[in-house]
């Protein structure tokens, strides 16, 4: 076994790498760009070396410079987490020949499964079942379009050199095929350097399973059953779940077989999991599953299969990649209860699932309710420079009711402030009915997308505590000063007091009168509520109402405050008066970069009239395009940035005309 390996990742697969490392008595080393020179992930190594700047480009992808810290610190190995150089055989050839072993499969067996058309071609000569569709070399677009008309619509049009959902164009009608395949083009050769394309015939009611393999370098390979990851969006990931609900045993076994056969075909060793897409129009069914591709590296998902069988993956990859068999035998294995993972990621739902920035100002991960992988801690930023994902929430349960339940009440114990999260749209999948029936495909999201990203009204119980606390009323006795607990009843406080909420963009006055010891009436609109607050510690605040006792968070960060109150998170800002004033005048009045970017297509021009909703500005950030779109009627002033300019967020891209100088 190894003595010391170096981890060329960040964020929580680093973490999680490393504490499979120091379980096994391994040292470690971690590589950090300046962006995460106080990262959680650089901490938690025995040592660590800087590579570069931010971007990836100049830090996380440079191959030598990580070669230089193994040297530098005698690491024998290096584990590549996932992303990154984790599929790059390149980087594995420049290792083999600096002696240094790769956490991971041998150069060969990525390339041959790197190309989405070849490995298609390999698994159809190996017996495994492909999706019927059109994988040869020619690139013709007329002879693309005919192959197209052959399979039949509607078709999915598919970079060869694709991931993370990139790269890919559905097309239902014959006569949007030209248009769809140079999107497909443009995307492949701008995100991945290829611009070549694969057909596939589009199933209409898919479900996404994956089978998780491992081989090692004395020709075993076996598989760890699979992983349902139906439910998507935008072709990513959102919760994954072991097993899959409803698998048939033959399905299964046929699925585990297929994935060993692929495993064997390319003399794969250490970790890989084979993706499949299964026609579920008719249920599930063992002749109706088809191999989509190979994932030659540790998934992001992998603990759900950890959680069910037992074991521990990296372990595994680190066993096998010093040169140990297999830990276990195909029939040694075996799997009990239920996982769900779900990925908590700094993005707005509501708002397009746009990603988010920002510090996290506050941070209460379920730690007691479920397995937290994560790569930040409070305080900790969430940069535009990296995936937005904050943790990934793991939970085991005897049944799948039982775990679904468990992940619901982990997501709504999960508290974030100072960044919008997508908490709220993972808890309102763990309530939507039809995840819980198991009666998932790729697109359940979609369907429903408008119920699950409904944010509920806040309640009065979350004003009036945002009120007590804007005022300062909530803040526990310190002990020294009398009249500390008296908070709010001091004899020469004024007994009422307003405090100016905003929620949700209206404003709202809260009267406040104190009428004894952490006792208040607070009026709202809503009318006259009694609270008596029955102990406050930090932000967290039991109190009384109306005979009903509750618990919340209230914390407060630069931009205002967020009350958690029954599992939601509820923002309410402090405006002050003076910047109240302004913003009355100027709202809606400018577009701003909510985020830093780059402005790829600008559709305005100075004088002209633009419908609200009507989309002005494509921001690429994050691999990502946002759409930006006119926040009202009207006429555009000014147009501040031109088209391919980089711009940080709060920019304001352009300014539509007062209403005034519009009508003149
Ligand atoms: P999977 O779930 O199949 O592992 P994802 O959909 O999560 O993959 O990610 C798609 C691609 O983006 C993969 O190539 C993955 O390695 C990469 N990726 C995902 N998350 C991160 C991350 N936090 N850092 C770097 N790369 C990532
Ligand atoms: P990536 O490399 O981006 O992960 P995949 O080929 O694995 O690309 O496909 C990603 C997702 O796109 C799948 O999980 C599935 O939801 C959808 N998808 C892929 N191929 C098809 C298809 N032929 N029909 C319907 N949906 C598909
Ligand atoms: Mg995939």
């Amino acid at each position: 076994m190894f003595k010391k390996i170096l981890i060329a990742n960040r964020g929580e697969i680093a973490c999680r790498v490393m504490a499979t490392a120091k379980k096994l008595g391994i040292k470690t080393v971690a590589v950090y760009s300046d962006a995460d020179a106080r990262a959680k992930h650089v901490a938690m190594a025995d040592e660590a070396f800087r590579i570069g700047p931010a971007p990836v480009s100049e830090s996380y992808l440079k191959a030598d410079k990580i070669i230089e810290a193994c040297k530098l610190s005698g690491a024998e190995a290096v584990h590549p987490g996932y992303g990154f150089l984790s599929e790059n055989p390149d980087f594995v050839d420049a290792l083999d020949r600096a002696g240094i072993a790769f956490i991971g499969p041998s150069a060969s067996s990525i390339r041959a499964m790197g190309l989405k058309d070849a490995a298609k071609a390999l698994m159809e000569k190996a017996g495994v079942p492909v999706v019927p569709g059109y994988h040869g070399e020619n690139q013709d677009a007329d002879f693309l379009k005919e192959q197209a008309d052959r399979i039949g619509y509607p078709v999915l049009i598919k970079a060869r050199a694709g991931g993370g959902g990139k790269g890919m164009r559905r097309v239902d009608d014959p006569k949007d095929f030209a248009d769809a395949l140079k999107g497909a083009q443009r995307e492949g050769e701008a995100s991945f350097g290829d611009g070549r394309v694969l057909i596939e015939k589009y199933l209409t009611k898919p479900r996404h399973i994956e089978i998780q393999v491992f081989g090692d370098s004395h020709g075993n390979a076996v598989h760890l059953f699979e992983r349902d990851c139906s439910l998507q969006r935008r072709h990513q990931k959102v919760i994954e779940e072991a097993p899959a609900p409803g698998m048939p045993v033959e399905m299964r076994r046929a699925m585990g077989e297929a994935a060993v056969t692929a495993a064997k075909a390319i003399d794969y060793s250490g970790a890989g999991t084979i993706e499949f897409i299964a026609d579920v129009s008719e249920g599930l069914r063992p002749d109706r599953f088809y191999f989509m591709e190979m994932n030659t590296r540790l998934q992001v998902e992998h603990p759900v299969t950890e959680l069910i069988t037992g074991e521990d993956l990296v372990e595994w990859q680190l066993r096998v990649a010093s040169g140990e068999t297999l830990p276990k035998r195909q029939e040694d294995l075996s799997f009990n209860g239920w996982a769900f993972e779900a990925r908590l990621y700094a993005e707005d739902a509501p708002k397009g699932f746009l990603p988010a920035i920002g510090t996290l100002e506050h941070l209460a991960l379920p730690e007691d309710s479920a397995r937290v992988d994560s790569g930040v801690r409070s305080g900790d930023e969430i940069t535009p420079y990296y995936d937005p994902m904050i943790a990934k929430v793991i939970v085991h349960g005897p049944t799948r009711q039982a775990a679904l339940g468990k992940l619901l009440a982990s997501l709504e114990a999960t508290e974030v402030a100072g960044c919008v999260t997508n908490a709220g749209f993972l808890a309102a999948l763990c309530r939507h009915e039809g995840f819980a029936a198991g009666d998932v495909d790729t697109g359940l999201i979609d369907r429903d997308l408008t119920q699950l990203i409904e944010e509920p009204s806040i309640p009065v119980d979350a004003i009036a505590l945002a009120a007590l606390t804007a005022l300062g009323l909530t803040r526990p006795a310190s002990g020294n000063d009398p009249f500390d607990t008296l908070a709010g009843w001091r004899i020469w406080s004024a007994s009422r007091q307003y405090a100016l909420l905003e929620i949700a963009g209206e404003r709202r006055d809260v009267e406040v009168h104190a009428l004894g010891h952490q006792r208040f009436a607070v009026q709202l609109e809503e009318g006259s509520r009694e609270y008596a607050l029955v102990k406050v510690e930090g932000g967290a605040i039991t109190y009384d109402c109306d005979g009903h006792r509750a618990r919340a968070v209230v914390v407060e960060d630069r931009k205002g405050l967020t009350v958690f109150l029954g599992g939601h998170a509820f923002p309410v800002a402090l405006p002050d008066t003076l910047s109240a004033d302004e913003e009355a005048g100027g709202a809606g009045d400018q577009l701003i970069a909510p985020m830093p970017g780059l402005v790829k297509v600008l559709n305005a021009k100075a004088g002209e009239a633009v419908t609200k909703d009507q989309p002005l500005v494509i921001l690429e950030a994050m691999k990502m395009e946002h759409t930006l779109k006119a926040p009202r009627d009207g006429v555009i002033g000014e147009v501040l940035v031109a088209e391919g300019e980089q711009v940080t967020d709060g920019t304001v891209l352009l300014a539509l005309a007062e209403e005034a100088d519009a009508a003149a």
